[in-house]
């Protein structure tokens, strides 16, 4: 497809699932435990959009980030449901396949996407480990070129829906111990003894069109659907998360323009006291930062499309990606309770888009890395730096340090404070989200002379600002408060009367 013929595409998508979702209201009010009924699902099959994700070699559109991320935008403007669900078989399924599968394997898996209506999924977390997924127990053993694997997963997004499965296993050793690390196999639901058995289906609380649940795990797959990593199965999970994990970006910023269209467009029609909604200060200020998501995520997206191909490795990126993850699902969540806020107790309804977005988009700052691990884990990967560097002015590091060296420059006075590099983590979260909030800004000040307004960078720029100045005024808190236990013995206060 030429670009033109590309864009074409994506319009028809978009307007199929419109209008789909337009004429059956109730497909995002009623909590389908199953997921998607096929009465939904088949149309927006039929239009093949997940051939976008395919390689030019097996027929498809050839998987261009700039490509794959227009299509999530475009999707996920009408529903993030249906946009995660791309997101889910294209990120978390086909780009690793593409990447990491092998050749006859591959073959065979794209020409079900391309000729069938047909989805993918990824099955990492397991009941007892969620965040510390490295530590997996699902176990592999190979004989006769089958591998069986057993162990239990659940939150995999599609569950009992997707008719492939990436499912990722430890080899259980002669010594009955795990490897460490950790390998990945296509899993066929089609195929005998491949069958991934569904125990219960969740009663998700958002996200009405996705199943989740809890599986049980007891297949055989032939050894050759396992992936081929060049190195270690933990620097390929790195490799495939931190490139699905960039890539929300398209899903987000398709969510934030529509969170930020529907509150124009309701504080532009709504009349309160007297006034309408958009003369009141406070409005204007949600407005304004709303936009600023917009374009803070235009960024991000502009920054994925140049680095998330598959020919790169995104294993050592993780700052970058985790920042951008981050970030971005915490923009998304407050993109949400914003326009609730503006629109009022109408928007306090299931079949209100306003109402919707809070809990449909909640679990994006849980899932692919839970936000308060991200901003830990990029402290820690910053403060080492800074550390080694021997420099505890966090401006003067800054300046050193590429990810945030242009970005710092703006917040000059606001950075120039002494850090502790051994503190402790909740003051690290925090140091996490100023480099995140660096890191981020960072993107659109590369749309600079672009293309893109300079009258929307700036106020981006000036709206990080507040959230800069914020982090670092809780830097200063000297003593961390902890939990009192036993708290109910002497705080009743009734015995105060
Ligand atoms: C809607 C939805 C979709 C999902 N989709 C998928 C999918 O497609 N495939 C899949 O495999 N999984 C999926 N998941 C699972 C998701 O990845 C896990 O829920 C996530 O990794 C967190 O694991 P957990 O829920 O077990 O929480 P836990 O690991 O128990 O963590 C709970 C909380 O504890 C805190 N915490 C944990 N560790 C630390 C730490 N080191 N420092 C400070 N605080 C910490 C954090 O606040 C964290 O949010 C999905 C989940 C949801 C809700």
């Amino acid at each position: 497809m030429n670009d033109s013929e590309f864009q074409q595409f994506v319009q028809t998508f978009q307007d199929r699932v419109r209008d789909r979702l337009s004429k059956q209201a109730a497909y995002e009010t009623v909590n389908y435990l199953e997921g998607l009924p096929r009465d939904l699902l088949d149309p927006l099959l039929e239009l093949s959009p997940l051939s976008v994700f395919v390689p030019k070699a097996y027929g498809g559109d050839g998987g261009t980030p700039a490509r794959c991320l227009a299509l999530l935008e475009a999707t996920s403007y009408e529903s993030i449901a249906v946009g995660l669900m791309l997101g889910i078989s294209g990120s978390l399924f086909l780009d690793p396949v593409a990447k990491y599968g092998n050749e006859t394997v591959k073959a065979h898996v794209f020409k079900r996407f391309l000729q069938e209506k047909v989805l993918g999924g990824l099955m990492i977390t397991e009941p007892d480990f969620g965040t510390d997924a490295l530590a997996l127990q699902t176990a592999y053993q190979v004989s006769d070129g089958l591998c069986h694997i057993q162990g239990e997963k659940h939150w995999g997004g599609l569950t009992g829906l997707a008719d492939f499965w990436l499912m990722t296993a430890r080899q259980q050793k002669s010594n009955g111990k795990l490897a460490r690390d950790v390998d990945l196999f296509i899993c066929e639901m089609a195929q005998p003894g491949q069958r991934i058995v569904v125990e219960s289906y969740y009663h998700k609380l958002g996200l009405f069109l996705i199943p989740y649940g809890l599986n049980r795990v007891d297949i055989n797959v032939p050894l050759t659907s396992k992936l081929n990593s060049t190195s270690s199965g933990l620097k390929m999970m790195m490799d495939l998360l931190h490139r699905s994990r960039l890539r929300l970006s398209g899903i987000g910023i398709g969510f934030i323009r529509r969170m930020l269209d529907e509150a124009v467009s309701h504080c532009q029609t709504r009349f309160v006291s007297g006034s309408r909604l958009d003369e009141y200060d406070q409005v204007q200020h949600r407005l304004s930062e709303l936009q600023a998501w917009y374009t803070i995520n235009s960024g991000m997206c502009a920054f994925t499309a140049r680095v998330s191909s598959i020919d790169s490795d995104l294993s050592g990126l993780g700052l970058q990606a985790n920042a951008n993850k981050a970030i971005l699902t915490d923009m998304m969540q407050e993109a949400a309770q914003s326009l609730l806020q503006l629109v009022g107790a109408k928007g306090y309804r299931r079949d209100h888009i306003a109402g919707r977005a809070i809990v449909d988009c909640r679990p994006f700052q849980i899932f692919e890395g839970s936000n308060d691990v991200m901003y830990s884990q990029i402290a820690d990967v910053f403060l080492k730096a800074m550390k080694r560097a021997m420099e505890p002015n966090l401006l003067r590091f800054c300046t050193t340090f590429e990810p945030v060296s242009k970005a710092a420059d703006h917040y000059r006075d606001l950075l120039d404070i002494r850090i502790d590099t051994e503190a402790v983590q909740r003051l690290r979260v925090r140091m996490g989200k100023i480099v995140a909030w660096l890191i981020s800004i960072g993107y659109v000040l590369d749309l600079t002379g672009q293309q893109f307004r300079q009258d929307l960078i700036d106020n981006a720029v000036a709206v990080v600002r507040t959230r800069i100045a914020e982090q670092v005024s809780g830097l200063k808190q000297p003593n961390p408060v902890s939990l009192v236990a036993d708290y109910a013995n002497g705080s009743d206060w009734k015995q105060v009367l």
